[in-house]
């Protein structure tokens, strides 16, 4: 599937490699800072081989998408037939931590390949279960014992883990006409009313609402409930 918020620069390997179905998301440091150059080595190979990722995110938090992610890419052994491989910029040695905006685009996108290809929002627990991982976080991912992606985004990486599997932020609710209409059929049943010198208007409101007046006058006979006991909204005045 190809990411709607990130750009899509396929390599030539998409044509040749085998198709998967992703079940987890591998998490890696390019050793460099330029993500245009980062995709054109994956693109030119050396020594006629090649090694590949899904996506690459820059400093900056933008997204190249290089690879189908249900096309095989090779960046970390076993984990090839089943990881959507995720390389990010940074030093040459790998050795600083993720910016704000490649933690925000890290999140964005575990978010959509989580939601779109089923992926648990949780960290793998063994080299073949669906899940969050990082390179080196396997030995069967990292055959070369490469410290990828780094201690510095290892140590950030339950926050990734935590921000991709935390729920959408609720939107803010809004004014509702029929709430009070709502708020009335609770008052109506749990036998609450009013019988100060606003019974009138009070009732008339209650009418208004749908509710009889004939239920009032009768829930007044059976509770002789006082003025105090009144919840539910004031009456409105017409
Ligand atoms: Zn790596």
């Amino acid at each position: 599937m190809r990411c709607p918020f990130a750009t899509w620069k396929p390599l030539s390997q998409n044509a040749t490699q085998s198709r998967i179905i992703p079940t987890q998301i591998i998490f890696h440091s390019a050793t460099a800072s330029n993500i245009d150059s980062v995709w054109q080595y994956m693109e030119d190979g050396s020594g006629g081989a090649h090694t590949e990722s899904h996506f690459i995110v820059g400093y900056d938090g933008t997204i190249i998408q290089a690879m189908d992610t249900q096309v095989r890419a090779d960046a970390q052994f076993a984990g090839n037939t089943s990881g959507v491989s995720i390389e990010t910029a940074s030093n040459a040695s790998a050795s600083d931590p993720w910016t704000s905006q490649q933690i925000e685009s890290l999140a964005k996108l575990g978010k959509w390949l989580s939601e779109v290809h089923h992926i648990p929002a949780t960290v793998c627990h063994d080299f073949v279960s669906p899940g969050l991982g990082y390179h080196r976080l396997f030995t069967e991912w990292n055959l070369n014992a490469h410290s990828c992606p780094g201690n510095a985004r290892v140590a950030q990486f339950p926050s990734v883990v935590h921000a991709i599997a935390a729920p959408p932020q609720p939107k803010p609710k809004e004014e509702h006409p029929e709430d009070d209409m709502f708020y009335v059929r609770a008052v109506n049943t749990t036998a609450v009313y009013r019988s100060n010198g606003q019974y009138k208007q009070w009732v008339t409101s209650l009418a208004e609402w749908g509710v009889s007046s004939a239920n009032v006058v009768l829930l007044d006979a059976t509770h002789s409930l006082l003025a105090a006991e009144l919840i539910g909204p004031a009456p409105t005045t017409p």
